[in-house]
């Protein structure tokens, strides 16, 4: 079978959890900072490293059958690609945002106002599906400083905590897009036996990113008590301990479920909670 390329960032915000990701798939292979291109010794794939800028082109015209990039990426570049697997990492906002101290009220108010942006293809879907008629001025990089500078009214940028907004005047305006990492693909190849093995590895490793194997012990007594307690669990294992009268529950749970149940586990007479991290989960 032709060995897969996958396309992913070279450096920067996606490139540690890109790699992480492959290699938690269980591929084997060096991440040469140096190179363009390495080769997996497990599987038929080949990475290419690119800048994420360069990754929906390359796969819109089959250099990279797939690739991972933000989505925002794919709406700047305007290319077709098919949505294979949102990947839960590189998340963030992109958000118009004026000055501090601006009399802007509502999104109409930027009617005749001037943007400063590096996603004007983005910007300028959000304004023509509002009706909106402003200036949008593209520029590369540092466009927070464009209103101190006098050169717009607005700006509209990747924000993430907002500190940056803040440090330089301004303040969120409106929300426009959120974004997170993509798996993308060609259109119409999506049944391609090796890009299907890897979305099955990808999803049992998001699977079981967001649970947690639990082990507790508690008084046989208890036992229903408990049992009802513990989030989504149809049937966990209860496992008899040396103790007499006491067992201890096996079961797999979502994460954030547990953080929320665990003082009335206690209270309940769950005792020494186990918490264990799950390498995959395959359904
Ligand atoms: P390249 O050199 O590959 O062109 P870049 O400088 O364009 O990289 P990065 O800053 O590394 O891009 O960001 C990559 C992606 O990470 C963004 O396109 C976005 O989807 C996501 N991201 C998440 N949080 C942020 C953030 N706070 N700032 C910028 N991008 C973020
Ligand atoms: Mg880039």
């Amino acid at each position: 079978m032709k060995t897969l390329k996958i396309a992913i960032q070279k450096s920067g915000r996606l490139n540690e959890k890109s790699v992480e990701l492959l290699k938690n798939c269980g591929l084997s292979f060096e991440n040469y900072k140096s190179s363009l291109i390495s080769s997996v010794s497990n599987f038929p794939l080949e990475i290419l490293f690119l800048r994420d800028d360069d990754i929906p082109e390359y796969v819109q015209d089959g250099i990279a059958d797939i690739g991972i990039v933000g989505e925002n990426v794919i709406a700047e570049t305007k290319v077709e690609v098919a949505y294979l697997q949102r990947l839960g990492f590189g998340k963030c906002k992109l958000k118009l945002a004026v000055p501090v101290n601006s009399t802007l009220s509502n999104i109409q108010d930027l009617n005749g106002k001037a943007v400063a942006t590096s996603y004007p293809v983005i910007l300028e879907k959000f304004f023509n599906d509002n009706n909106i008629k402003a200036d949008i001025k593209m520029i590369s990089g540092s466009v927070e400083i464009a209103p101190g500078l006098g050169l717009s009214d607005a700006i509209f940028d990747i924000v993430s905590t907002g500190g940056t907004l803040k440090s330089n005047g301004l303040k969120p305006f409106a929300d426009v897009m959120s974004s997170e990492a993509i798996l993308i693909g060609r259109n119409g190849e999506e049944e391609n036996p090796l890009i299907q093995e890897l979305i099955q590895r990808i999803q049992s490793v998001l699977r079981a990113k967001e649970t947690k194997y639990v082990v507790l012990n508690v008084e046989k007594k208890n036992l229903e008590t408990v049992i009802s307690l513990l989030p989504g669990v149809k049937s966990p294992s209860v496992v008899s301990l040396a103790e007499e009268g006491w067992v201890a529950i096996h079961t797999v749970i979502p994460e954030q479920d547990f953080w929320e149940k665990i003082n009335s586990l206690r209270a309940a007479g769950a005792q020494g909670i186990v918490v264990m991290p799950i390498e995959k989960i395959i359904l």
